[in-house]
């Protein structure tokens, strides 16, 4: 019998986040993400990270990122009948999320595949999907819920996506009673739509992410002043701009800036969204608008819609979107995948970035080796799908749209912590990351460790 915490994965990687807490008899698993990126070997997401899922009390989910939450409903599919707990944001995202996630697999597994490509495996499909919904239960923030009598557990807002939460864990075995804080992803401290994150409470050891934990970001522009010169560029050029966003996070984010600038100065350009899935999560924000920051509850006095700027038009599927075809600048055409690595953004990219009448809007952090990532790099030729193409088209890298704290954010958040000085853990971060963060917080007198895969950390 004893208090230990065990990473199960989302160590030196950014994906596939999982943890496992136990406490005497009592178990409970933080997050079930999928593993994503290019792994040698490959991920493989087919196995669950825990034998008996009967042993379980409790699941919880931190947010509705498919890192954290993309294993999730093949739980259902291995016999789990416990509960899913997670903010009431979150718990409204997760159809849309989840149903998104089975058609992206429907698709990869029956569709065409190349040379000796293995076809991907249906970790779940609809049923599975629709089953583990029933089994979600949503939880105010700042309030304590007994999952055994060994665990309470409290949601915090972390700032990061709507609903985002860290999970402070209040674990009592036979002799002694620890808290462990989780901090899912954190937010910045100066983010909109979503406000940044809340003071974390007191804690014997936090399990932290540190996905920037090696970047100080020195800002120049505002996000505002950074969009603003990328809408006046393409203005004066005619050129039709290319954002590739995440259906959640980053579409919000930069539907909202839009909606800000337009309540200036009028945009005067069709600003175009080509997701379902994000044209879906942005409407389940508008449930949740007190939810959001002063400046989106600024532009909600005036009677503006703060995430529909009023050019906005949808395209909701590839019928929808035929218009865009016909597009020409200046215009804003937003697509997945956030990192450019699929999805619809991948066609627009194709007929565009050979011509200089296209601008590529980078919002936020691109994995240096997505496709995003290269395009940062302002490189002559990109090769995309096995042919090369040219790059003729401006690239614009838009500041302050992360929906990460850098370094000195995490660092912030840590010491806002009202008077324990805890044990740090640090996860979800790539090995890079994860070293240069330890040793900033080790030079600032925190305690760290960094926990190998599947090793147990007993308290
Ligand atoms: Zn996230």
């Amino acid at each position: 019998m004893s208090i230990q915490i065990t990473l199960l994965s989302a160590v030196d990687r950014v994906t596939g986040a999982c943890t496992l807490v136990e406490a005497g008899s009592s178990r409970v698993l933080v997050d079930l993400g999928l593993i994503q990126g290019d792994h040698d070997p490959p991920p493989d997401n087919t196995k669950l990270p825990v034998d008996r899922l009967d042993w379980l009390d409790g699941v919880i989910l931190t947010h509705a990122h498919i890192d954290h939450c993309g294993r999730m409903p093949m739980l259902a599919r291995h016999g789990y009948q416990g509960s899913i707990f997670t903010s009431s944001p979150t718990a409204d995202l997760l159809d849309t999320v989840w149903t998104a996630s089975a058609r992206v697999q429907r698709r990869l597994h029956y569709g065409p595949i190349t040379g000796d490509m293995d076809r991907p495996p249906m970790l779940y499909d609809q049923p599975e999907v629709n089953a583990t919904l029933d089994s979600v239960v949503p939880i105010p923030w700042h309030q304590e819920i007994a999952i055994t009598p060994n665990i309470q557990m409290t949601l915090i807002p972390s700032g990061h996506v709507l609903g985002a939460a860290s999970v402070l864990l209040h674990c009592q075995d036979q002799q002694r009673s620890r808290r462990i804080l989780i901090s899912g992803d954190i937010g910045p401290t100066h983010s909109s739509p979503i406000p940044p994150p809340h003071a974390p409470p007191d804690a014997d050891l936090v399990i932290m992410e540190c996905t920037r934990g090696d970047i100080d970001t020195h800002q120049t522009k505002t996000p505002l002043e950074s969009l603003n010169t990328c809408i006046r560029h393409a203005h004066a050029s005619k050129q039709i701009i290319l954002a590739p966003v995440f259906a959640l996070g980053r579409t919000q984010s930069l539907l909202h800036r839009l909606a800000q600038l337009d309540a200036v100065d009028p945009l005067n350009m069709p600003i175009v969204l080509d997701s379902k899935a994000g044209a879906q999560l942005t409407s389940i924000h508008t449930r949740h608008m007190h939810e959001l920051s002063d400046d989106a509850q600024q532009l909600i006095q005036q009677g503006l819609d703060p995430l529909r700027p009023p050019s906005l038009q949808i395209a909701r599927s590839k019928q929808e979107a035929r218009f865009i075809r016909d597009l020409t600048g200046p215009a804003l055409v937003m697509a997945g995948h956030g990192f450019a690595e699929g999805g619809a953004i991948l066609s627009h990219l194709k007929k565009w970035l050979p011509s200089p009448r296209a601008r590529i809007a980078l919002v936020g952090f691109m994995h240096p080796q997505s496709l995003g990532g290269r395009l940062a790099q302002d490189p002559p030729r990109v090769r995309i799908d096995g042919r090369w193409h040219e790059v003729q088209a401006s690239i614009d890298q838009l500041e302050g749209f992360s929906g990460h704290a850098d370094a000195s954010g995490l660092q912030s958040w840590l010491e806002a912590m009202p008077s324990a000085r805890p044990l740090v853990c640090l996860h979800h971060g790539d090995a890079e990351p994860r070293r240069t963060f330890a040793g900033r917080l080790q030079n600032a007198g925190w305690e760290v460790c960094l926990p190998a895969q599947g090793e147990p950390l007993e308290l």
